[in-house]
């Protein structure tokens, strides 16, 4: 990123340029967007891979733009971390996550209870730059209180490279986000720099196999060998797994035999409008 950004100023590539305009433009209508709070939170299910049952949903951002349509996270999270605008479009992710959450709850709590299920959780992604900000813990915890769910419904996904710090800071504010209750889950497990020390280290619940490892498990006896050692691990440890991406049976199947039996994906669902995860709650509480 750093020799592409050293080329975007030499004069005889107007290519690069332009690109270069166009992310300043991006940059404004991100900022107008932030104020206007002009995003849109999409929920992607998470299932139980046996029953079909819900189990939560994902919060996914999106931008509708009105030029560029739906932009998709790829396209500006990174740049609002480099701008430090993902501090406040995080905040407001989280805030809609957990009043969506809390909504899904009481709608469909004593249905649940009957089935002898929980309450449906929300995992919300968590970038870097985000969870070090001094405000982090505070605006978790302010979320909570608005919105009433139980702590340990919310879930936050933190990949690798924030663990990988290992400081002081990191140290204490998972401990605090532990003592509130949430949920930590290390999300796209196994593409950093996976250390299963993170899993004694840190209050760490949850661990999200990325996608890249469940697209080869019916034809890759590798890759099915280390998916089933992560599940079979995180288990000794007390530690859930949730795959993501399934897109097809065979990986459903193969997953549910190996004793990891979370998952989302298109097979299941791609993210769902709040109306259309409204309404899958609705169908999914019905006994
Ligand atoms: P992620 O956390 O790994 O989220 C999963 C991504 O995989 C989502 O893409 C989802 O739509 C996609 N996906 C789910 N199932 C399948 C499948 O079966 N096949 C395929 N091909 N793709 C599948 P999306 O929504 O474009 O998000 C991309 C990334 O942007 C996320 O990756 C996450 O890292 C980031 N992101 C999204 N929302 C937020 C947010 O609110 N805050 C932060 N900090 N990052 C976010
Ligand atoms: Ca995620
Ligand atoms: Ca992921
Ligand atoms: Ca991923």
């Amino acid at each position: 990123a750093k020799a592409a950004g050293k080329r975007q100023w030499c004069h005889y590539r107007p290519a690069l340029q332009a690109g270069l305009v166009e992310r300043h433009e991006l940059n404004e209508s991100l900022d107008e967007a932030i104020a206007e709070a002009a995003f849109a939170l999409y929920y992607q299910p998470i299932v139980d891979l046996i029953s079909g049952g819900l189990v939560g949903f994902e919060a996914l951002v999106r931008w509708p733009h009105e030029r560029r349509g739906m932009v998709l996270p790829e396209e500006f999270i990174s740049l609002a971390e480099e701008s430090g605008q993902i501090v406040p479009l995080g905040a407001w992710v989280l805030e809609r996550a957990v009043a969506e959450a809390a909504r899904w709850q009481r709608q469909t709590r004593e249905e649940r209870a009957a089935g002898g299920r929980g309450p449906l959780r929300v995992s919300v992604n968590v970038s870097g730059r985000q969870f070090r900000d001094a405000g982090f813990v505070d605006t978790v915890r302010r979320a909570l209180d608005q919105s009433g769910i139980e702590p340990s419904t919310l879930v936050l996904e933190l990949t690798e490279t924030v663990l990988m710090r290992r400081d002081e800071r990191v140290r204490t504010d998972m401990q605090m986000l532990g003592d509130l209750g949430v949920q930590i889950a290390i999300d796209d497990f196994g593409t950093g720099y996976s250390s299963l020390s993170y899993l004694r280290e840190f209050p760490i619940s949850i661990l999200k196999i990325d996608k890249s490892f469940i697209d080869g498990l019916g034809h890759s006896q590798q890759q099915y060998a280390l998916v089933e050692g992560i599940a079979r691990i995180a288990d000794t440890l007390g530690v859930q797994v949730i795959a993501e991406g399934i897109e097809n049976t065979v990986q459903r199947d193969l997953l549910a035999a190996m004793g990891c039996p979370l998952g989302q994906g298109y097979l299941f669902a791609r993210p769902l409008t709040t109306d259309q995860a409204g309404l899958l709650v609705q169908e999914d509480a019905r006994p």
